[in-house]
């Protein structure tokens, strides 16, 4: 959808006339017309794109169809894979593989919609994983040694896939088209004063926006895909309490280095989590028992 953008009146009609006996160079007032007009068309255009997170139930607003972000997902991973050094044999390869298609078993098929599985492990000393829409999950080999066992590994794999199943990379990129819009809307409201007073609104316009609700929106991301991925990895009959101590060895292994890893600086905040974590922790054990009953694994 485009919106237009009025023209500047420039040196016309209009500018010649108003406010120039005001003194204090004041020129044209704020609009409220298009910052009105663009609230109403948010609220419409999020209501009708209402659903709701898996397992979570928190309400989200998507605006990105499936078939899109999976074919996004499906791209995106092809060039990831094309870039770097695919390993696709081992032991670690294969652990990698088996662990993720444990996963990928006890997730409800209609929350993995158009998901076509694939794992790989990248030859890397990036301390990373991902999964993209779709199910195209990577694991980077300096994550294996901080994972250190099948446990954390499955924590990580486990939290990827949540993003992914959870939808987060679609709906931020619907908060990021409004944001891109709302700034339209404020520009045009804005777009008769003193340019120094625009700058000014648009900067605000942009922390405000950037702080007050992209950055929540990730940490409240990273929190639900902690929640999620831990009730994943319990349902495949992996040992959640293996959670904490993965996130207090991810610390550890950011500490001293000028450039955290990679995992560390896209998921911040390793005390909290930790916290979380603990505080999930007797539901994960439950979970873990009443799915893993007449389990042939060793817990
Ligand atoms: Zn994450």
């Amino acid at each position: 959808m485009r919106i237009r953008i009025p023209r500047r009146r420039g040196g016309s009609f209009p500018a010649r006339f108003p406010s120039r006996g005001r003194g204090s160079g004041g020129r044209g007032k704020f609009r409220f017309l298009p910052i009105l007009l663009f609230a109403l068309f948010a609220l419409f255009y999020l209501w009708s794109n209402k659903s709701a997170v898996p397992l979570t139930g928190r309400t989200q607003f998507v605006t990105v169809s499936r078939d899109q972000e999976v074919a996004l997902g499906l791209q995106s991973y092809q060039q990831i894979l094309n870039q770097s050094n695919v390993i696709t044999s081992g032991p670690a390869y294969e652990k990698v593989k088996e662990i993720g298609q444990r996963i990928a078993s006890v997730i409800e098929p209609e929350f993995t919609e158009g998901f076509k599985w694939e794992f790989n492990l990248i030859d890397s000393e990036q301390v990373n994983a991902f999964c993209l829409p779709g199910g195209k999950v990577a694991v980077y080999t300096g994550l294996i040694p901080v994972a250190e066992n099948e446990d954390g590994l499955a924590v990580v794999i486990g939290h990827e896939i949540a993003h992914a199943v959870a939808r987060h990379g679609a709906e931020r990129m619907t908060s990021q088209k409004l944001q891109q819009w709302g700034t339209m809307a404020v520009g045009m409201s804005v777009g008769d004063m003193d340019p120094s007073v625009q700058r000014g609104v648009m900067q605000a316009f942009g922390m405000g926006s950037q702080f007050g609700i992209l950055l929540p929106f990730s940490r409240k991301h990273e929190s639900e895909a902690d929640d999620m991925g831990l009730t994943f990895a319990a349902r495949a009959c992996f040992n959640p309490e293996e959670a904490p101590k993965l996130w207090e060895r991810m610390a550890k292994a950011s500490e001293g280095k000028e450039k955290p890893p990679e995992f560390m600086s896209t998921h911040p905040n390793p005390d909290t989590r930790i916290d979380n974590f603990k505080a999930w922790m007797p539901k994960a054990l439950k979970t873990r028992s009443s799915f893993c009953k007449i389990s042939k694994n060793k817990y």
